[in-house]
């Protein structure tokens, strides 16, 4: 029996060496096993990293996994028509994008054909989805502003051009609002936008391209949209391509401004990949090298200097935490890998403070260098006023009899928080903002009610809008507040002051 046997096994290896398995596996490869939007295959022995391939059916493929026997290949369509035993054909081609300015105004897929049926993109140019970071000797510090128009941002958590700046919070409390703004604000300032949609439900990614429109915004703007029945590959591309996008312009010295929608969906994404292609999971499942995932993508951003172009590429990646927790893996992570964080806290959401910019645990590490001096001038002070009314008030609920002083700080924060507040998609000229600032530094909002604040402000900007233009004027000119400037802001705001009383009680 034995004998027989080994007779059987000696049979087999002889045929199976008889096959010829050199038929060109170096270009084509057969498909081992598919499902779950991933093939393994064996042969493509010249294939490269991150390289199309193209099934039988002509479904395309990146090739993630490059092993010694087989080819981990993610796809980038639909698995149903793909067979064990098929072959598979390298296209030689890593995957790129068109870019260019025939991308305004449109939305895209990640591999960027068009999904927003207005037809064909007209473009000249491709390229490649991943790329080299620009160097340390190709940059510059941040130094310019990139006003965002909400007041509590541009007064407190300043953003440069070339920044990267995370918005993080939990769910549903105004994160993608703030980075719509600032997108919105850049209407007529020569920045070009790139949005980028990751696995968010297609309804919001309809409603965001349609407030986008509304504005007028999509003139500059370009939107990537893997929405969440995207296959988890086309996800993970996502911002990748996004970026390529923005780096086109970034390098023909323009500036940009990118919006990763969410980097939370992206790394599950990656997980996802990762799992089914049985690279080993570490931390909460995900794999050793989720950190690279973003590092090397927010590190694309940045501002160029003169020799390069000085173009700019600024980053809001948008991170959602689960009951604010920001000590998770990934918040901690891309928190380490910007510079500097926007925390949205869901209580004071729900309690009408929107947006609900933390200002204690907000910081931008480097775009205060960017600030204006006339927002300098009216802003510096901000963050110890409302630390201190924080703790004040805390403290004020246990005591019936406060100090005069303590109730001067907290009467004065309650009204400075009221100052801060503001719609969603409100655009508010820096000028205007700067106004807004000035009501506070120089006690004009403590001479109302609270719930006079935010009227008076809008009577303020509407008169000096309409009847004092030449004074907005001279402070847009360069943004600084001398002594006669302010001299004369005081003066008219006194008498506004008086008419506003008169308004609200007549
Ligand atoms: P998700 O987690 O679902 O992505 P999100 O954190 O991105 O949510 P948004 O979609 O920006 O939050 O906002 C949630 C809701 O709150 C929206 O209906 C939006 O209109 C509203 N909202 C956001 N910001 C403000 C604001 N400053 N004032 C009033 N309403 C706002
Ligand atoms: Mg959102």
């Amino acid at each position: 029996m034995a004998q027989k046997d080994e007779q059987i096994v000696q049979r087999l290896k002889e045929r199976i060496q008889q096959i010829d398995w050199e038929f060109n596996d170096l270009d084509t490869g057969t498909v081992l096993t598919v499902g779950d939007g991933i093939a393994l295959a064996r042969g493509l022995r010249g294939v490269q990293a991150n390289e199309l391939v193209r099934f039988e059916d002509g479904t395309l493929g990146l090739a993630l996994n490059l092993e010694e026997n087989q080819v981990g290949i993610i796809l980038l369509g639909n698995d149903r028509n793909i067979r064990e035993n098929d072959t598979v054909y390298r296209t030689e081609e890593i995957a790129s994008v068109p870019v260019g300015d025939a991308l305004l105004g449109r939305v895209v897929d990640p591999l960027g054909n068009p999904v927003d049926g207005k037809g064909e993109i007209n473009f000249t140019e491709e390229r490649e989805v991943e790329r080299q970071a620009p160097g340390v000797m190709t940059r510059k510090s941040v130094h310019q502003p990139l006003h965002t128009g909400v007041k509590i941002v541009d007064a407190m958590i300043p953003i440069g051009k070339g920044q990267r700046e995370l918005i993080i919070g939990d769910r549903q409390t105004g994160k993608t609002s703030i980075a719509l703004n600032a997108i919105l604000n850049q209407k007529g300032q020569n920045v070009k936008c790139v949005y980028v949609a990751i696995g968010q439900k297609a309804s919001t990614v309809v409603e965001i391209v349609e407030t986008l429109r509304r504005y007028g915004a999509d003139e500059y703007t370009v939107v990537v949209n893997s929405p969440a029945d995207h296959p988890s590959a086309l996800q993970y591309l996502s911002p990748y391509s996004g970026t390529a996008m923005g780096e086109y312009w970034m390098d023909n010295g323009e500036d940009v401004l990118v919006v990763y929608d969410d980097l939370s969906k992206h790394a599950v994404a990656y997980r996802t990949i990762s799992l089914l292609l049985k690279r080993p999971s570490g931390r909460e499942a995900y794999p050793g090298d989720v950190f690279y995932l973003h590092s090397r993508l927010l590190e694309r951003s940045g501002k160029l200097n003169e020799q390069y172009g000085g173009g700019s590429m600024t980053a809001l990646p948008i991170i959602e935490t689960q009951i604010g927790d920001i000590s998770a893996y990934i918040p901690t992570n891309v928190i380490s890998i910007t510079d500097g964080q926007l925390f949205l806290n869901t209580e004071e959401f729900h309690a009408g403070r929107r947006p609900a910019v933390d200002s204690g645990l907000s910081v931008s590490r480097v775009g205060s260098d960017a600030q204006t001096p006339a927002m300098k001038n009216v802003a510096s002070s901000l963050r110890l006023e409302l630390a201190q009314f924080q703790e004040m008030q805390a403290f004020a609920q246990f005591s019936s009899d406060i100090d005069q002083e303590t109730k001067s700080i907290i009467d004065h924060g309650k009204r400075l928080t009221e100052l801060l507040k503001q719609p969603a998609h409100l655009i508010i000229p820096h000028e205007l903002v700067i106004l807004s600032l000035f009501l506070s530094k120089h006690g004009w909002i403590d001479k109302l009610e609270v719930s006079e604040v935010r009227k008076f402000e809008a009577y303020v900007h509407t008169e000096f809008t309409e009847n004092y233009s030449d004074i907005l004027a001279e402070l847009a000119e360069e943004f600084v507040i001398d002594e006669s400037l302010e001299a004369t802001i005081n003066e008219v705001l006194e008498k506004l002051h008086k008419d506003f009383a008169v308004i609200q009680n007549g």
